[in-house]
């Protein structure tokens, strides 16, 4: 079967949260001290992740994205990936990681066919990197960063665009790409922060970035993309990676949405800006079977809002939006 969403839009790709912890306490999204970390139990085990992995899959998931928290802080994870990379009706299984712990996994990856790695990375300056996300582990980030090309990783960078911040970086961002065969993806900002400082517009939006960008790369060209692709990308003279820019905040993309996102704790979403619409964790510690999954599954993907600023309206207005991404897995 595939699963289907009342705008008739096939569901082929699931972002699976492994934890909501992280190692990085990045500003725009998490609160720098007072984060409460949920105790293991009301974590799904991995038992219950490859059951909902398993669940999609029959539903007609094809690609399933490993998030977080930053997903190599939880222990054992490559037993996890190495149990998730042997359902074959998965095409496309990939990570997005902070790159701190990561380079001394980079061969077991590989091996099993894991290829394609995010990046997050919004900076290429040491002192900004500690700026933004109060660590100090850009040189960790970097190492795993050049060891991801050399070992033959298909890289993705994701910068989210911030004023004052490192909006002064676009082109030297950018510039990575004629130096490396990188994507490199400014992202807007979201208002998913941890804060509860909900903002009702942004300076860089995907027309901002895309004018900064032109001004600097007047022959930039605009790449074709796959109908679910939520970011644009472009190329320029002397490229051998390409740019993207992703309107997560004006949500151009939402008409060819094809995923829906688990958090650590469970909870199904059917749209990053909308509220929790099941808990799964529930349902599988009831004892339900397959089919009765399945059945709830089918029932709130039929409720889908069309986009994210209808789903934003629906949303519970006891709980605005302002969870930290690290909740929700990005
Ligand atoms: N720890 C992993 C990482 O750093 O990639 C995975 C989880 S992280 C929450 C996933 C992505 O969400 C990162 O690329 C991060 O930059 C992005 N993100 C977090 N908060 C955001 C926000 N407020 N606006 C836009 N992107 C955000």
């Amino acid at each position: 079967m595939q699963l289907t969403d009342n705008f008739g839009r096939p569901i082929k790709y699931l972002r699976l949260s492994v934890t909501d912890r992280c190692n990085l306490r990045c500003f725009y999204c998490m609160p720098e001290e007072g984060i409460k970390y949920l105790p293991k139990e009301q974590l799904l085990s991995y038992e219950e992740l490859l059951r909902i992995a398993d669940v999609f899959a029959d539903m007609g998931v094809d690609k399933i994205r490993i998030t977080g928290g930053e997903p190599f802080v939880r222990k054992d994870l490559i037993d996890f990936l190495e149990k998730l990379t042997m359902d074959k009706r998965l095409n496309k299984i990939s990570i997005t990681t902070n790159g701190i712990l990561t380079k001394q996994f980079l061969p077991q990856l590989k091996s099993l066919g894991i290829n394609q790695v995010n990046l997050s990375l919004d900076t290429i300056h040491e002192a900004n990197f500690k700026k933004i996300t109060r660590r100090d582990d850009f040189n960790k980030v970097m190492d795993t960063f050049h060891q991801m090309l050399s070992d033959g990783f298909k890289v993705k960078i994701n910068a989210v665009v911030m004023e004052g911040i490192n909006d002064h970086e676009i082109i030297n961002l950018a510039n990575m790409a004629l130096k490396y065969p990188v994507s490199v993806r400014f992202i807007e900002e979201m208002p998913f922060n941890g804060s509860k400082k909900n903002h009702a517009s942004i300076k860089w939006d995907y027309r901002k970035i895309l004018e900064k960008l032109k001004s600097n790369f007047p022959d930039i060209q605009k790449l074709p993309s796959a109908s679910n692709s939520t970011s644009e990308n472009y190329t320029f003279e002397n490229a051998i990676g390409n740019v993207g820019i992703i309107a997560a905040f004006s949500r151009t993309f939402c008409g060819s949405c094809d995923r829906v996102r688990i958090t650590s704790t469970g909870e199904m979403r059917t749209c990053l800006y909308g509220h929790n619409v099941l808990n799964l964790k529930k349902l599988l510690r009831q004892g339900h079977n397959d089919e009765s999954i399945k059945s709830e599954i089918l029932r709130v993907v039929q409720k889908r809002a069309k986009d994210g600023f209808e789903a934003e309206k629906l949303r519970d207005k006891s709980y605005p939006i302002g969870e930290s991404m690290s909740i929700i897995g990005g």
